[in-house]
């Protein structure tokens, strides 16, 4: 077998083994990353509402002083009632305190309202702040399981990914790039064997004559449905009826 081909087969072993583990070091990090996202998200509601609340407690103080002040301006006009002289002046005055009062009663609905929606939001910050604390408790813990594995994991693929650069230097640059472009795209099989005429990396049957050349060993030959780069195992003898 072509020198090259033999050091691109290792390569692609390499390439897997590597994949597996950056694989396992994200499936292992994401469950980490999946309580610290979900604090986040929990403090970002929580500041939502406790701004939310703050406002609610200074419309709540308006509305009532707004209410307090209606109430003084319904009182004044009732006691300048005894002292009119016209009809008409009578009239005005009536309608003014009606009108007041329509609304101090839209501002007393309105306060109520508010009163009543304080309530479920002073529950959720509550909730929340409980959540919270519980989240970084589980976080901190998560964190403290999985140091010990991720050391290891990050330790191990380093290790694999100089050995795989090591391996990588021994192959021809424009090999290399074919290869590295093939194994990203074809799913890490950048290197297939023919095998009974067919490339065994996409099964398609080969020309005859390009079939005979692989298996004469002298070039690298490549795939013309899949691109992949091609190599042909001798059978050993007793394999052979
Ligand atoms: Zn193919």
């Amino acid at each position: 077998m072509p020198e090259q081909i033999v050091r691109l087969m290792d390569l692609q072993v390499l390439d897997r083994q590597l994949q597996e583990l950056e694989q396992t070091l994200a499936t292992i990090a994401g469950k980490v990353e999946t309580l610290r996202e979900q604090n986040a998200s929990n403090q970002e509601e929580l500041q939502r509402l406790t701004e939310e609340d703050q406002q609610a407690a200074a419309a709540r103080k308006k509305a009532e002083k707004d209410l307090a002040e209606g109430e003084a301006r319904i009182r004044n006009k009732r006691m300048r009632l005894n002292m009119v002289r016209t009809d008409k002046e009578l009239q005005a005055l009536t309608l003014e305190v009606e009108s007041l009062k329509e609304t101090n009663q839209r501002l007393e609905t309105e306060l109520l309202a508010m009163i009543e929606s304080a309530d479920p939001r002073a529950a959720r910050i509550k909730e929340l702040g409980e959540l919270i604390a519980k989240g970084r408790a589980a976080l901190a813990e998560g964190e403290k399981e999985i140091a010990a594995q991720v050391e290891e994991l990050k330790t191990s693929i380093a290790s694999k990914r100089r050995e795989r650069d090591k391996v990588a230097s021994e192959v021809q640059p424009n090999l290399l790039q074919r290869y590295n472009t093939l194994f990203t795209r074809r799913q890490g099989i950048a290197v297939a064997l023919a095998k009974g005429g067919s490339c065994m990396g996409c099964r398609r049957l080969l020309p005859p004559q390009l079939f005979n050349e692989i298996q004469k060993h002298l070039q690298i030959h490549f795939c013309p449905n899949c691109q992949r780069i091609l190599y042909f195992e001798e059978k050993p003898a007793e394999q052979e009826s």
